[in-house]
Formats: structure tokens, C-alpha cells, sequence
């Protein structure tokens, strides 16, 4: 956990993730991908992907570890256990870590969950968490998390979350839905979208906050280097402006998972462009799916 005074230049010295995900199999029965896929970004922080056979949404998860405790970003789509084993997996990452660091493993490794917004395909898991020891798990809601975050009293703050060594920057960031929350890790400079910014169909709930919130992230990513701005989900193909049908369970020329701040920039252009026209807007690299209709 060193090094995480004022980083340098993250966002130039930042490398692809170069992850070839599990992106489901043309029949989902016989689909033998892992539950979850697990890819180390670096040894404290972890990205995890759903089996698309199990739910089609595949949802990215993170699980960030700082030295006074573990951040889990979101639970799945998938309540099962059987199914979906994300505390299994999540108490195996915790566990060879508090195997490799004596000092951490005499101190223990709470677990604080927090989400990103609360639709069904990031919250599912939740229940897997509710009688594990040591675990804070904060509803995902719009009273609950905004009363945690600060965001009832203040919207414009930016609450901070430390993991020991290791704070995360969280920003109300409605639009996709009204408890959207966006992380940002000082340490890596990874910005966590959820679904407000991803490679897929952003789909707009509030025009107008949803506006707000990706002025703001710019704004953000102005004053803070970003190494990648990450997502929830991968919905697009390699192909301009073409996505993956709604409930798709193969997806085997996805993009990558990463964005950068230009298309942050991107994306604020094609608000413009789309103005007040409701329904579906085509991108290169997303599609603007705008739910109403002001
Ligand atoms: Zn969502």
C-alpha cells in the first residue's frame, strides 16, 4: 500500500486491462465458464464478472482491499448462492490475503458493501452477506445509502470512504437511476461508473440529472487523474454503434471493459446531439437509451 501520494500521471502511464472476459457460450447449458470470473488489476484490487449462462446482464463486481479493511462494490444479479457463490469467492480473495500478510491476518479484514445504484442486477447477492461476520453491508436505496454517503444533507459533496491507506471518493451521480453512486479510487485512479457510464445502452431514467452527473464527472476527471473509467457491464460489439440484442447470453466480440476520460467527453457530445428526442441514440462506442421524455 505504498506509493499513493499524488500519483503521477495515471491516466498516461495506465495500461489495458487486457482481460479475455467470459462472455457466455451459444448454449447456456452447456456453458463451462467459472460463476465468476476473478482478474487481479493489482494485488489489492479485483474485478469480478457474473457467468453470463447464469444471468445475461454479467455484471462486473469490485472488491478493493485497503489495509484496515475490504471494499465490495455491488452484489450481482443472482440471490442464489448455488448459483452465483460471490461470498465464497469474496471470503477465498480475503482469505489468501490474510494468508500472505501476517500483520492483516492478525488484525482481520472487515467487509463494507456498497453498490452502485440499486436495480436487481447489482444487488442481488446482498443476502449472501447478511449474517457474515465483520461485514457492514449498506442498502443500496436512495434513503439508506444517501443517508450513509452524506448525500441527503449535501448532494454536491464528495464523501470519502477509507479502507486504511486507501480512500475512495464517492459522488451522487443520478440519471441512470436516482441512487446512482460513482467510486473513485485515489490509489489506481479508477473511476466506478456502475451502469451511468459503460460500453452498452445507457439508459436514462432523468435526462436532465443524467446530464448534470456527466458534466460533473468531467469536472472530476479534470482536477483527478484517471487511469480508466469502468463500468458495470459490456453490451456492445466491436462493430461502431452495434450492441448485442437485449438478453443476449453470447457475446463473443465484446470490447473491452475500459473507458477512458475522451469518451467521457464523447458521451457529453452525444447529450447534446440527442437534446430532447426520447428513445434509442446510437454511438460509436455506447448507445443513449433515453426513458423520458422531457
Ligand atoms: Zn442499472
Amino acid at each position: 500500500m505504498s506509493g499513493r501520494t499524488q500519483p503521477v500521471d495515471l491516466a498516461a502511464t495506465a495500461v489495458p486491462l487486457g482481460v479475455d472476459w467470459i462472455h457466455g457460450s451459444p448454449s447456456a447449458k452447456h456453458n463451462t465458464d467459472p460463476d465468476i470470473q476473478v482478474h487481479a488489476y493489482d494485488e489489492h484490487t479485483f474485478v469480478l464478472r457474473q457467468n453470463m449462462a447464469v444471468d445475461y446482464e454479467a455484471p462486473f463486481l469490485y472488491l478493493l482491499f485497503g489495509a484496515d479493511r475490504a471494499l465490495l462494490l455491488d452484489t450481482g444479479a443472482t440471490e442464489s448462492a448455488a448459483f452465483f457463490p460471490l461470498r465464497r469467492v469474496v471470503d477465498e480473495l480475503i482469505a489468501a490475503r490474510l494468508h500472505a500478510d501476517p500483520v492483516a491476518a492478525q488484525r482481520g479484514c472487515p467487509l463494507l458493501v456498497l453498490h452502485t445504484h440499486a436495480h436487481g442486477d447489482h444487488v442481488a447477492g446482498d443476502a449472501q452477506f447478511a449474517d457474515r461476520p465483520d461485514t457492514t453491508v449498506v442498502g443500496a436505496d436512495l434513503p439508506t445509502a444517501w443517508a450513509y454517503f452524506g448525500f441527503d444533507e449535501d448532494a454536491d459533496r464528495i464523501a470519502e470512504v477509507d479502507l486504511g491507506g486507501r480512500v475512495v471518493d464517492c459522488l451522487a451521480t443520478p440519471g441512470h437511476h436516482a441512487a446512482a453512486v460513482t467510486f473513485y479510487d485515489r490509489s489506481t485512479g479508477l473511476l466506478f461508473t456502475g451502469d451511468t457510464v459503460y460500453p452498452g445502452r445507457l439508459y436514462v431514467e432523468d435526462w436532465a440529472a443524467f446530464r448534470r452527473t456527466v458534466d460533473r464527472l468531467l469536472a472530476f476527471a479534470a482536477t483527478h487523474p484517471v487511469a480508466h473509467v469502468l463500468g458495470c457491464h459490456i453490451e456492445m460489439t466491436r462493430e461502431p454503434g452495434v450492441d448485442y440484442p437485449v438478453r443476449t447470453s453470447y457475446q463473443p466480440q465484446e470490447p473491452a471493459l475500459e473507458m477512458t476520460v475522451g469518451q467521457l467527453h464523447d458521451l457529453r457530445r452525444a447529450i447534446e446531439e440527442v437534446g430532447d428526442r426520447p428513445g434509442r441514440h446510437a454511438f460509436a462506442d455506447f448507445v443513449i437509451c433515453k426513458q423520458d421524455a422531457d
